[in-house]
Parts: C-alpha cells; structure tokens; sequence
C-alpha cells in the first residue's frame, strides 16, 4: 500500500527519518466473537521498520478497534472513534535511552516510569515525582522535605543568581507550568509516598518533563564539559610545542665534524 512519507523518529535508536511505503505495514483482521455488546471489532497492527543500518528493529503498535459497515461496499476500521485498546508493543516503552552519566537511580525512575504509565499512571506520576526531586536533590543540590519547597527555593535560586550553571529560567518555568496541569499540582505538594490520581496524559507530561529536564541539565553539563576539555588539550598541545621550541633553541648548535 502506497503511503505518504512522513517524518518519523525510532524509538529503539533515536534516529530521526522519513518513513515511505517501503518499510511500513499495517492490516486488520477482524474479531469473529459471536454478537458482543462492543459491536463489531478488529485487530489492527501498525509497524515501521527502522532505516537506520545500525538499528534496523521494528516498531510495532496493536489496537482495537470498531469496525463499520457500509453495506455493500463492505466494512471499514473507524479511526475517529477511541480504540477500545492502543499500544505500542515493540519497544514495550516509551523510554528514551539516557546516557550513564545520569545517576542510576534516576534513570530507573524514568524507565520505570515509562514502562507503567498506561498500566498504572498512578503509579508512574509518583515514580516521576521521586525523579525529579532527586534531579533538584543531585544536579542543584536543594534538599528539601517536600518537592514543593524544593522547586520554590530552586525558583529563588535562579533568581539570585546562584543556582549551577544549565539551570535556566526556562527549566523552572516548566516545572511550573507542569505543576498547573491536573492534579500533578497537588501531587508534588503531597508527601512523596501519598499517591495522588492522574490520568495517563498528566503521567505522560511527567515523563516529557523529565527528559527535557535530563536534556538541559545533565547532556548539557556533558556537551560543556567535553568542549572544555578540548580547549583544554588544545591549550596544553600548544604550550607544549613552545616548550619544545624553546628546549631546541636552547641546545648547543649541533657540532658539524668537516669531511676528512
Ligand atoms: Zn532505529
């Protein structure tokens, strides 16, 4: 089936691409149960495969979904309506891979997370609550009881100038504008083991928070510190070359013996 391209990043590698008929799939097979209450239904399977030579793995999603009849025109999958089922099952997450210079226990939190959002956002939002508080605790080093107060002296510390350096404005603004939506609000307000209701959206924007957070803090910090230490070697390349020129100028003049 001939489909338009469309831009597309894989989950397993990162890679951004375009995806064209060539390596996209998707089908139907419908639901042969008898007379259900849930009308008529099929399996649908959307997959992509990988480009990049490197990764090459496939991406598939699964949902359910009601099936339509147009009399003698035959049936169709109705794609407005919501699925009664929708994943992604290969990769099982949404998780991004984050480097290890990332404390451990932060990117289990984040895995974590990701891998139970839909099941259980409850349980995910308070997974990311924990991770974000411990990103305030490492890369700030604010302590506080509740994520709440952390966030308000992290905000106080940007504003006087003290906070370390990548944590901008803008991250706090985040935080912030996060903590408006829903109930996530009141979820860094509570103690970090109350578990607060939200739905699968507030979890999900948890998540997003977070690797925006680990992007501007941590990869940041990383990129800097690498620049720097390419100054840096360039710095003591060149010192070294006007030590060594220096050395030679100040040898004896090589003896030069006349041919006998
Ligand atoms: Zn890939």
């Amino acid at each position: 089936m001939a489909i338009k391209p469309f831009n597309w990043t894989c989950p397993h590698c990162d890679r951004a691409q375009v995806v064209t008929s060539i390596n996209f799939s998707t089908g139907e097979s419908k639901i042969w149960a008898g007379t259900i209450v849930e009308g008529d239904l099929a399996v649908c399977h959307m997959a992509v495969g990988c480009s990049n030579f490197e990764c090459n793995k496939v991406s598939v999603q699964l949902s359910i979904r009601p099936e339509r009849n147009r009399g003698l025109h035959g049936s169709y999958i109705d794609l407005v309506a919501p699925p009664l089922f929708e994943r992604w099952v290969l990769p099982n997450s949404i998780a991004k891979s984050q480097p290890d210079y990332i404390p451990a226990a932060l990117r289990e939190d984040y895995f974590e997370a990701c891998l139970i959002k839909d099941d259980s956002p409850k349980a995910a939002a308070t997974l990311a609550r924990r991770c974000i508080q411990g990103m305030i605790r490492d890369f700030a080093e604010i302590s506080k009881g509740r994520l709440i107060d952390e966030i308000v002296a992290l905000r106080a510390a940007v504003e006087a100038g003290t906070a370390p350096r990548g944590v901008t404005a803008e991250s706090v603004e985040a935080i912030d504008h996060v903590r408006s939506i829903g109930n996530i609000g009141a979820h860094m307000e509570k103690d970090i083991d109350l578990i607060v209701p939200v739905d699968p959206d507030e979890a999900q924007t948890l998540i997003e928070l977070i690797e925006m957070l680990f992007e501007e803090w941590y990869v940041a910090r990383d990129a800097r510190q690498k620049r720097l230490d390419r100054v840096s070697a360039i710095g003591a390349d060149k010192k070294q070359l006007i030590a060594d020129g220096r050395s030679r100028a100040a040898l004896p003049a090589p003896e030069v013996k006349a041919a006998s």
